[in-house]
């Protein structure tokens, strides 16, 4: 992906995760610093975590310790993703639901360092390629799952507004 292709990428993200007239300053001092990595010529690493951190700040942070079903810890070897509920669960819990995707367990050592790591640093973070692919896949399922409900949301309160009477210039 080239640095225009990823600097759009970002900007059509954000506009998704923040509508018109929501100030947030946090979302705002992310996009710049993702926008200047960018620039400096990081690409991949600067994106997945501008996706991890977009989502947290939109209020939407993946719990990354516990299964999101039962709340045990999460201590197996394999990560389980369920696109029904958004969130990873046990293998018991998994079990029971039928869109499950697998992940390895260092994918999601690799999720949490990119929270816990300034974003000048992620240079140094050295990540396997398949790592990489999945990483990138579990970021989409969590960005389209979020980006889905929240959507949804607005449309509806759209919607809402529109038929409500009282409003407009006709009155
Ligand atoms: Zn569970």
């Amino acid at each position: 992906m080239n640095r225009l292709t990823a600097a759009s990428y970002v900007a059509e993200l954000t506009d998704g995760f923040v509508g018109e007239g929501e100030p947030n300053q946090g979302i705002f001092a992310l996009l710049l610093s993702t926008l200047h990595l960018l620039a400096a010529g990081e690409t991949e690493m600067a994106m997945r975590a501008f996706e991890a951190r977009l989502i947290g700040l939109a209020g939407f942070k993946p719990e990354l310790n516990a299964c999101s079903g039962c709340g045990e810890p999460l201590t197996e070897t394999k990560i389980r993703f369920s696109a029904n509920l958004g969130g990873l669960l046990c293998q018991a819990c998994a079990s029971a639901e039928n869109k499950i995707t697998v992940f390895n367990r260092g994918t999601l050592e690799v999720l949490k360092t990119l929270y816990r790591w300034k974003l000048t640093k992620l240079h140094q973070l050295k990540v396997p390629e398949i790592l990489r692919q999945e990483l990138s896949a579990l970021l989409r399922a969590y960005i389209e799952y979020n980006l889905e409900k929240r959507l949804k949301t607005t449309e509806f309160l759209d919607r809402l507004y529109k038929s409500s009477p009282g409003r407009g210039t006709n009155i």
